[in-house]
């Protein structure tokens, strides 16, 4: 094999999440990770049904490459076809300008010091050296990986401006394509398609030529390349992550760290030992990003970035700028073929609840009963809705049940039965509820918008809950309404700890 530079190190990964999890003692899926500059959730249109006409095809090449998503791209970023070419993540792309322009003998300059560390392994892949003279390509960064600064862009030309982050700033250098500049984005980021590993780069017509003539053949898969059309359909929103960042920045002020300003979906913050930090945090399942000298965080959304600013102010022994997450917690994912759910619950709550899947009626229902059992309840997802809410409100509900099943745990010391009435208007609903662990759902609802009965009896039945109810009015959304608050009532009254065992006089459940 030909030797490389004696400097050479290649890409460092983090440490797995099934690593993270038995360090730290708990279920993988608790383990959450600031580490890797990622969406916080896929986008709705991520979801079995967008890849199911290429799966179809999947035994055949996409002959010809994919000229839909080519034209697709070009439209949001507004140049033609032919200055847009695919790769297999921004990663790719990288390496392959590096090839492209670069050889044994030839150096390669990076701007900024520390950037995204892809560069430099890319020119030494190449057989090339990184320094600061008469260098053959320019590599830069922006929003720059992991400070977040836009720093200016270099004069140099051949100049490849990675733009991994770009959507979070709105700043290119798309215009200076035909003045020598190759700009490289992805689908990772932002699109929430970094399993996918699709990216692009943007170039003169005759680069653009080079570079795919330099590139293996159909770098892209097909299953990928559908997503990354689907996503293009209607793209992120970054602004709640945008915002996050800077309340995330605030209350990491109130910890009496400095996080630096930045215009990505992570911030960077200076600190001591920035290993000995990290190393603590994964120790509680947390995973951030170490560095020299500061740790990078990734933004994800607020009831994350607490559990992070919670732990933060433990690990560092200083007061919590932020309320305490609420106790007897779990996060559960389910996922078929025509759903998917993720859930964040805790039984010791505040009643902070947001349902958000788009069976609209019925995220409200899941909505009233979380938030009057006193539960903290985050559950997000995305359904085949096309073919009406039954799917996605019924997955929802087994979901939440599945979450109420796991965050029960054994089920000692509950109180395990409640019950409520809970009048609406015209409405009335009776419900009680056995934690027990035999699940059975007596549901007498007089009348119901569609699901109601369905929903219930599904979080009964995933949740392993006796749930009844009767409940009669003369408005449809009135009973059902007044059927999940009782229920939720009912539920709160049950899960309260009160004895160390089981109460029951069989003495087991
Ligand atoms: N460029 C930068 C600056 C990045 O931070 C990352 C993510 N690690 C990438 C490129 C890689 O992106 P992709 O997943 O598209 O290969």
């Amino acid at each position: 094999m030909r030797t490389l530079s004696p400097e050479f190190t290649g890409y460092g990964w983090a440490p797995s999440t099934a690593e993270i999890a038995r360090l730290a003692g708990i279920d993988p899926i608790e383990v959450v990770r600031f580490d890797a500059n990622v969406a916080p959730a896929p986008l709705p249109s991520s979801r079995p049904g967008t890849i199911a006409g290429p799966l179809a095809r999947i035994n055949t090449y996409a002959h010809g490459g994919y000229p839909e998503l080519l034209d697709a791209i070009a439209r949001y970023v507004g140049v033609g076809p032919e200055n847009v070419m695919l790769g297999a993540g921004a990663d790719d792309l990288i390496l392959l300008c590096a090839r492209a322009f670069a050889g044994p003998g030839d150096t390669v300059a990076i701007a900024g010091d520390p950037t995204y560390p892809l560069f430099r392994i890319g020119a030494w892949l190449a057989g090339a050296e990184v320094g600061d003279h008469d260098q053959v390509l320019t590599f830069c960064c922006r929003p720059n990986n992991p400070t977040g600064a836009l720093d200016p862009l270099p004069e140099a030309r051949p100049l490849a401006v990675d733009e991994a982050y770009y959507e979070y700033c709105g700043e290119t250098a798309v215009d200076l394509i035909e003045d020598g500049v190759i700009v490289i984005r992805t689908f990772s980021k932002a699109f929430g398609l970094a399993g996918a590993r699709v990216g692009y780069a943007v170039a003169d017509a005759e680069t653009t030529r080079e570079l795919n003539a330099r590139q293996a053949p159909c770098q892209v898969s097909s299953l990928s390349a559908a997503l990354a059309l689907a996503a293009l359909e209607s793209p992120p929103d970054v602004s709640p992550v945008v915002e996050e960042r800077e309340r995330l920045a605030s209350a990491l002020r109130a910890l009496d760290l400095e996080p630096l300003p930045s215009q990505a979906n992570f911030l960077f913050v200076p600190v001591d030992d920035a290993r000995a930090l990290a190393e603590a945090l994964l120790r509680q399942g947390l995973a951030v990003r170490p560095f020299q000298d500061g740790i990078r965080i990734s933004i994800l959304d607020s009831a994350d970035d607490d559990l992070l600013v919670e732990a933060l102010a433990r690990t560092l022994d200083r007061p919590s700028p932020v309320a305490a997450a609420g106790g007897r917690r779990v996060r559960r994912l389910r996922a078929t073929a025509e759903t998917r759910i993720a859930v964040r619950l805790a039984l010791d709550g505040a009643s902070r609840v947001r349902v958000a899947t788009g069976a609209g009626l019925y995220d409200h229902f899941l909505e009233q009963l979380a938030f009057h059992g006193g539960f903290d309840l985050i559950l997000e997802g995305t359904g085949d809705l096309e073919t009406g809410e039954h799917h996605t409100a019924e997955d929802a509900a087994l979901a939440f049940g599945e979450a109420l099943n796991a965050a029960l745990g054994d089920r000692r010391g509950i109180a395990r039965y409640g019950d409520a009435v809970v009048p609406m208007d015209d409405a009335l609903a009776r419900a009680a509820v056995d934690l027990g662990g035999r699940p059975a759902a007596e549901l007498r609802l007089e009348r119901d918008p569609g699901l109601a009965a369905h929903v219930l009896s599904s979080l009964a039945h995933a949740a392993r809950i006796a749930i009844h109810v009767e409940a009669t009015g003369r408005d449809e959304h009135h009973v059902a309404e007044a059927a999940f608050k009782a229920v939720g009532r009912a539920l709160g009254a049950a899960v309260r700890v009160e004895t160390a065992g089981i109460p029951s006089t069989k003495g087991s459940l």
